[in-house]
C-alpha cells in the first residue's frame, strides 16, 4: 500500500511516495512560490501516483482543527500570497483520498516517534532551528493541538547581558526565533551560521537562548525526550553547550533519570533530515486507517 507525503515548507515543498513501513520510494522538491504557481505542480505529481492517502505537514500558522470552517487553511503568514489559502481543500478537491493534515514541526515530531529514536515514548518535544524556529509537541501519546497549535518558537526569553542585538522577529523582536534562528545569527554576526563554525562566542550565545527555551519546555511539558533538528543544529558543537546550560538553568530542581543523562535526553534528529517527510507519510497512514475504520 502506497502513501503520499507533502512537507509544505515556507521555502520549499518536498513531496514523496512511500509505504507504511517508512520506505521512501521517490522524493522530489520544488521552491515554494505562490499557490497559483506551486500547487498545480504538486497536484499533478500526486494525481499520477497510486496512493491511498496523503499526509501534509504545513508551514504555519495553519488551522489544524477538523471542526473549524477554516480547517487546512494557512492563516496569518508573512508570506502574503499564502494568507488564508485553503491548502487542504485544494488537495481534497483534486485527489479525493483521505488527507492527514498537521503542522510541519508536528509532522517531524511524529516522524521521529514512528521511525526514529522516540518510538516507545509518550511525550516528546521536537524543536527545529533553521530559517525560523518551531516546536512539534507530542503529549500523552498524541500530537498537541489546542485553540491553534503550539508556537514554541516565539516564546519570550531573557536577553544575555552582553548581547545588544535587538532581535529580528517581525512580531516580537527578541523572541526565541528573533534571537536564535538562522537569520538572527547572520544579522548579529554579519555572516551565515555555517561560516561561523569556529567562533565559540557565537555558539555559547546560541546555546544560552536555546537552553532557556528547552528549560521552559521541560518545566511545562515534562517531555521524555527533546529532539533538535533544522539547519542550525547541524552545528554539532552546540549540543554539549546546550546541555550544560540546561543543567545550569534547572539548577538541580528536577532530578529524574532523563535529566541525569542529558546526552540521551537532548539529542539531534536521527532521520537524516527526513523526519518531516516521514512524519507526513505517517499522517497519511493514520488518516487512512481512521477513515477505513469509520467506514467499517
Ligand atoms: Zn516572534
Amino acid at each position: 500500500m502506497l502513501f503520499g507525503a507533502l512537507e509544505a515548507g515556507g521555502t520549499k515543498m518536498v513531496m514523496a511516495v512511500g509505504d507504511e513501513k517508512g520506505n521512501i520510494l521517490e522524493q522530489k522538491s520544488l521552491p515554494t512560490l505562490t499557490p497559483e504557481e506551486t500547487v498545480p505542480e504538486l497536484l499533478s505529481y500526486f494525481s499520477k501516483k497510486e496512493i491511498c492517502a496523503l499526509g501534509i505537514g504545513a508551514f504555519g500558522p495553519v488551522d489544524v482543527n477538523p471542526q473549524s470552517k477554516s480547517f487546512g487553511h494557512i492563516l496569518d503568514t508573512p508570506k502574503l500570497a499564502w494568507k488564508n489559502y485553503n491548502l487542504y481543500g485544494a488537495f481534497q478537491e483534486k485527489l479525493g483520498i483521505p488527507i492527514g493534515f498537521d503542522t510541519d514541526v508536528n509532522s517531524s515530531c511524529l516522524g521521529e516517534i514512528t521511525f526514529g529514536q522516540a518510538g516507545n515514548l509518550n511525550s516528546v518535544v521536537y524543536l527545529t532551528i533553521g530559517t525560523g524556529i518551531g516546536a512539534g509537541i507530542y503529549v500523552n501519546g498524541k500530537l498537541l493541538h489546542g485553540m491553534l497549535h503550539p508556537e514554541g518558537g516565539h516564546i519570550m526569553i531573557t536577553r544575555h547581558p552582553e548581547d545588544s542585538f535587538e532581535g529580528c522577529c517581525p512580531y516580537h523582536g527578541g523572541c526565541l526565533e528573533g534571537m536564535a534562528a538562522g537569520p538572527a545569527i547572520e544579522k548579529r554576526w554579519g555572516k551565515r551560521a555555517a561560516e561561523l563554525e569556529q567562533e565559540s562566542a557565537v555558539w555559547e550565545l546560541e546555546a544560552y537562548y536555546i537552553a532557556q527555551a528547552l528549560t521552559n519546555y521541560i518545566l511545562i511539558l515534562s517531555p521524555e525526550k527533546i529532539i533538535l533538528g533544522g539547519g542550525v543544529m547541524h552545528q554539532k558543537q552546540l549540543f554539549p553547550l546546550i546541555r550544560e546550560q540546561v543543567k545550569k538553568m534547572l539548577n538541580g530542581y528536577i532530578n529524574t533519570k532523563e535529566i541525569s543523562s542529558l546526552d540521551q535526553y537532548i539529542v539531534p534528529a536521527s532521520l537524516k533530515d527526513n523526519q518531516g517527510i516521514l512524519g507526513c507519510l505517517q499522517l497519511a497512514k493514520l488518516e487512512y486507517e481512521q477513515q477505513v475504520k469509520y467506514v467499517q
